[in-house]
């Protein structure tokens, strides 16, 4: 389905969002206050505006009311951040998702009502940690502070043995939820299928689990 996006703040991450929507298929308005970042887009969102999220009348102007996900991706002005995130609160706007520079910033957006809160470089930050310290994880989603859905390559270790016989929930509290082979995904995989060394394994779980599983068997 066709949704309306209004990203406000065309940085890196919001300039990002933006093309990626907009190849989605989405509307996407993109707003920053910089004339070149608003250049950069043209062609790769629906409309354009040079503007500032703070102001109400710009805001009442595009009928900010009327999106679906409003993205506010305002780098360091986090005084701007703020109040552009409370207009857009006062408007209604079901899903307001805001870029934070810290846990203060954090904060004070939970506080007056952010729907989701993103740590762009954080975020980033623990998913190539993840990476350089191990040669089997291959890429990494943080669920919340304790959980997260990690792609691990199965090693020579496990190649010969089924789901049955690694058993993971039973063995290690973490759960396969899907196994890649040669590009395609299996979301069903036969638990009694031998892997083989190269197959990629979609885990969810406590990280301290899926960590000791991929100690332990791979
Ligand atoms: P990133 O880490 O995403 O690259 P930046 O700080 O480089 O973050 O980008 C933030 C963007 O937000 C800049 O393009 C800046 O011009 C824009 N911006 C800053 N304040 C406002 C505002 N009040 N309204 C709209 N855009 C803003």
């Amino acid at each position: 389905m066709r949704k309306q996006f209004a990203i406000i703040g065309l940085g890196r991450f919001g300039s990002s969002i933006c093309k990626e929507l907009y190849h989605m298929g989405h509307e996407v308005f993109a707003i920053d206050t910089d004339e070149k970042k608003v250049e950069a887009v043209r062609g790769l969102a629906t409309q354009t505006f040079v503007g500032n999220g703070t102001d109400e009348n710009l805001l009442e102007q595009i009928g900010i009311r009327n999106f679906d996900h409003v993205i506010i991706a305002i780098g360091d002005d986090i005084q701007a951040s703020i109040l552009t995130t409370l207009h857009i609160k006062d408007h209604n706007v079901p899903n307001v998702w805001v870029k934070a520079q810290n846990d203060y910033h954090h904060k004070v957006l939970e506080k007056i009502g952010a729907d989701r809160i993103f740590h762009p470089e954080k975020e980033m930050g623990s998913r190539i940690a993840a990476y350089l310290t191990s040669d089997t994880v291959l890429d990494y989603i943080d669920l919340s502070a304790d959980y997260s859905i990690i792609e691990m390559l199965a090693t020579k270790k496990v190649a010969g043995k089924t789901l049955v016989d690694l058993d993971p929930r039973k063995n290690f509290g973490c759960t396969i939820i899907a196994i890649k082979r040669a590009g395609k995904v299996d979301v069903t995989p036969d638990p009694s299928a031998p892997l083989n060394a190269g197959d990629i394994l979609i885990m969810i779980g406590d990280k301290r689990d899926l960590r000791r599983f991929r100690e332990g068997q791979l």
